[in-house]
């Protein structure tokens, strides 16, 4: 049996007794081991980031830019192998788990600009003979955490912003996935790192409140489900630490009557089931606005999950995979049982779904539920499976309300011709990151990523100039050049550049 280690100063490294398995979703079979860690092998990491990590925040930016480019190179030579690997462990099919390395590497590339990113302002003048100036600089030692449903691009996220602005960066992967962290932080060392600057620690809940407690570390950053995510921001904070943590998410597609419902349906499809609804951007509640608009979204939306294909992850041809473990899948199947009891109508059952020849992976067939309401638990919570519930709203007025008030507020979209109703919807709805006719609305690396309300806790959004902005402490010096002799301002009132 394969046993997964941590990546500790130049290499893998053991440590931990206890042991978690790493599954294959597709087959049912355990392929692996990853060591729990504990506080003695985050301390090695730590100890190891604390002797790298002033060297590589006094080398200058564009080195720094230049070991990521190298790295970008490297990993897009690896993607295959990256996709590969990903996929047996998440069960995402591989194109998806390609587009899981590429966003990643979206941010690996936004980072390569770092050296104009962290320019810093200059005014000239501010008051007599003074000149005042900004700069950012690294918070030293970072640490990521991050959830199964993304080992590339979510990890990508964080250190390749944290380590361009000269952090040294642990990552805690999730223990359901933990290979394609461990080989990312290998590579980095391929691009010329140097030791210590890229690491992970594998675990579970006792790495993590080693992280959180641990005083060398400055910046946690966090993704995951959102107690959790709460748990860790109030820990981290109540530490002194600089803390941003991602939650859970409810994503709500509005459909307008004036929709192109051709379009409606294939997004919805894609966006509801891909990577079998493992997706914190993935559309799982739709709301046709009016009678008609949901008669027509409902009986188009049959034959649209009808066709959908669910394989094995190396099939060419899924749609989409197994789920991660047989825990989720068996949570999935509990969460649409709780919305038939609660009185929505199942209209595509996907509980039954069994693979030939694969009857021991952990798969589940894709389920529509109709008339779901917001007092339904099952519209309340997160599902993440292949479940897409509809909504039926009266207005528009009512469709806005729905995301609104819901808990979370991750991502939404709205499909419509009609630019008022999007301009309107943009600007009112509650949530934070919005899509107008864009099923999956996630930010392109130079913008930022982050949701509202229970979607996130804390301040700044993740990649993009809200990522430098997190793992950067600024500094804003006030100068002046006396030409000799004191110029006699009274010291004990506040200066006011007059
Ligand atoms: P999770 O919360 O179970 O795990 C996330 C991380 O927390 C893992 O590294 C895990 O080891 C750790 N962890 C688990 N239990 C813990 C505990 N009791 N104490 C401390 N740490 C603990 O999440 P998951 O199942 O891996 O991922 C799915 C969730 O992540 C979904 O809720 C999804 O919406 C969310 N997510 C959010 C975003 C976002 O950006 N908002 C992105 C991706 C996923």
């Amino acid at each position: 049996m394969r046993t997964i280690e941590h990546f500790i100063g130049g290499g893998s490294v053991g440590g931990g007794t206890r042991r978690h398995k790493i599954w294959n979703p597709s087959t049912g079979e355990t392929q692996a081991e990853v060591l729990l860690g504990t506080k003695a092998e985050l301390d090695a990491a730590v100890a190891k980031a604390k002797s790298a990590q002033p060297a590589w925040a006094a080398t200058n930016p564009q080195k720094r830019a230049r070991v990521l480019f190298d790295y970008k190179r490297i990993v897009e030579g690896r993607m295959d192998e990256l996709a590969e690997l990903l996929s047996s462990e998440h069960g995402k099919v591989i194109a998806d788990a390609r587009g899981d390395v590429q966003r990643g590497l979206d941010v690996i590339e936004f980072a390569c600009g770092i050296p104009h990113v962290l320019k810093g302002d200059y005014t000239q003048g501010a008051g007599p003979g003074i000149d005042v100036y900004s700069m950012r600089q690294p918070l030293g030692i970072g640490a990521g955490i991050t959830p199964f449903n993304f080992p590339a691009m979510i990890p990508m996220w964080m250190f390749g912003v944290s380590i361009a602005v000269g952090n040294a960066m642990i990552i805690k992967p999730s223990e359901r996935d933990p290979s394609v962290p461990m080989k990312l932080a290998e590579l980095m060392l391929e691009a010329g790192a140097p030791e210590g600057i890229l690491q992970v620690v594998n675990g579970d809940k006792e790495m993590v409140d080693a992280i959180l407690d641990h005083p060398d570390i400055s910046g946690v950053s966090f993704v995951g489900s959102s107690d959790i995510a709460h748990y860790v921001y109030r820990r981290g904070t109540e530490n002194g630490k600089r803390v941003q943590a991602m939650g859970g998410a409810k994503n709500h597609g509005i459909v307008m009557p004036d929709a192109d419902l051709d379009q409606v349906v294939n997004d919805l499809a894609g966006a509801a089931f891909g990577s079998a609804g493992e997706r914190c951007m993935a559309l799982p509640v739709a709301v046709p606005v009016g009678e008609k608009t949901a008669n027509e979204l409902r009986e188009a939306m049959i034959p649209a999950i009808e066709k959908l294909r669910v394989g094995v992850s190396t099939d060419p041809d899924a749609d989409y995979g197994p789920v991660v473990t047989p825990e989720h899948r068996e949570r999935v199947k509990d969460w649409i049982g709780k919305g038939v009891e609660e009185g929505a109508e199942l209209v595509v059952d996907g509980r039954e779904f069994s693979l030939q020849g694969h009857e021991d992976g952990f798969f589940i067939g894709p389920s529509l539920f109709d008339r779901v309401t917001p007092d339904m638990s099952s519209y309340k919570e997160e599902i993440f499976g292949p479940v897409l519930q509809l909504v039926r709203a009266e207005s528009f007025e009512e469709a806005l309300s729905l995301p609104t008030t819901h808990q979370y507020g991750n991502g939404v979209a709205i499909f419509t011709r009609n630019g008022h109703a999007a301009r309107e919807f943009a600007q009112r709805v509650d949530v934070g990151m919005v899509g107008i006719n864009v099923p999956i609305p996630v930010p392109v690396a130079y913008h930022s990523f982050g949701g509202w309300k229970r979607s996130a806790f804390g301040d700044h959004g993740q990649h993009g100039m809200e990522g430098v902005r997190f793992w950067t402490k600024l500094k804003t010096v006030t100068q002046r050049w006396p030409d000799g002799g004191a110029d006699g301002g009274n010291a004990f009132v506040i200066p006011t550049m007059g």
